[in-house]
């Protein structure tokens, strides 16, 4: 048996696991295969139907949890969730801009170099879809696909979001999808802070004028800076959050669920209060 390690060496190593599960990956180091992270590469998309609805209880939408009424002795009401920000919210402070659009909030972006990433970029990708959608998905950022077409999550992990949409009952064209920096990082590294703050205006801006029912956010990145905290994904995932007058539901990454498959089933039970809270009932399954 090897020896324990040294108190200072094990904390930084709870430390950094404890990072890696915030981002949402906790399978860290049973995902490692022989081709490291480009095993995720070998998984059969179409083979894995996000739609694990196996469980009945699953399937059927459950209504929203409602306050209970107040009591005199209130005992089982769970407190509203609450995300603690970790300081004054970037996004706080953006006013409404009256009778926008999204064809106004791509003009006045323009071909922007107000951050870094615009050096390396080949297209803005600035969001699709439908301009009243009632759900909103926001991602991190474009990756290589991306940037080579101008448009979100159309990619692998894209893919697969499209196939939870599908799963929903819903296509991307009734749905809104962007991210939270609209120029691709390089290396796919997560936005850094003057980049998010360069290009968030813009983000408020779009939701803001589509003014979605719902907004969901896909993975750490996206949930923490919308919600401006430094707290986990896994903290708060699943919960329905309030921002800016929006209800918000924060789940896991499609590519987090290319590499831990087993986390579609979470993201699902997400899923479907999303559909519950949009009056969303789910497909019906075609007779073989
Ligand atoms: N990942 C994202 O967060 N956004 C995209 O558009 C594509 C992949």
């Amino acid at each position: 048996m090897p020896e324990r390690f040294p108190a200072s060496l094990q904390k930084k190593i709870e430390d950094r696991l404890r990072y890696y599960g915030d981002l949402g990956i906790r399978l860290f180091y049973t995902d490692r295969g022989p081709g490291g992270e480009n095993m995720a590469a070998t998984e059969p998309i179409a083979a894995t139907p996000l739609a694990a609805p196996v469980a009945e209880e699953n399937v059927l939408p459950k209504p929203t949890p409602k306050p209970a009424p107040v009591k005199s002795a209130p005992i089982a009401v769970p407190p509203p969730m609450v995300v603690a920000p970790a300081g004054p919210s970037l996004f706080e402070s953006t006013e409404k801009v009256k009778d926008d659009t999204l064809l106004k909030i791509r003009e006045d972006l323009g071909e922007c170099t107000r951050c870094k990433l615009h050096k390396g970029r080949n297209k803005i990708v600035f969001g699709d879809g439908n301009p009243k959608a009632e759900l909103v998905f926001v991602g991190e950022g474009p990756g290589a696909d991306e940037d080579a077409q101008g448009l979100p999550f159309v990619g692998r992990a894209g893919k697969l979001l499209t196939q939870m949409i599908e799963a929903m009952g819903l296509q991307r064209k009734d749905v809104y999808i962007c991210n939270v920096v609209k120029c691709r990082p390089p290396e796919n590294r997560a936005p850094e802070p003057d980049e998010v703050a360069a290009c968030s205006p813009f983000l408020i801006r779009q939701i803001d004028s589509i003014h979605p029912k719902v907004i969901v956010c896909l993975g750490a990145t996206a949930a923490k800076t919308i919600l401006n905290t430094t707290r986990g994904i896994s903290q708060f995932r699943g919960e329905w959050l309030d921002w800016r007058g929006h209800k918000l539901m924060a789940t896991y990454h499609p590519a987090y669920l290319l590499r831990n498959p087993p986390a579609k089933a979470d993201v699902w039970k997400d899923l479907q209060k999303v559909m519950a809270e949009l009056g969303l009932q789910l497909p019906k399954k075609s007779k073989s």
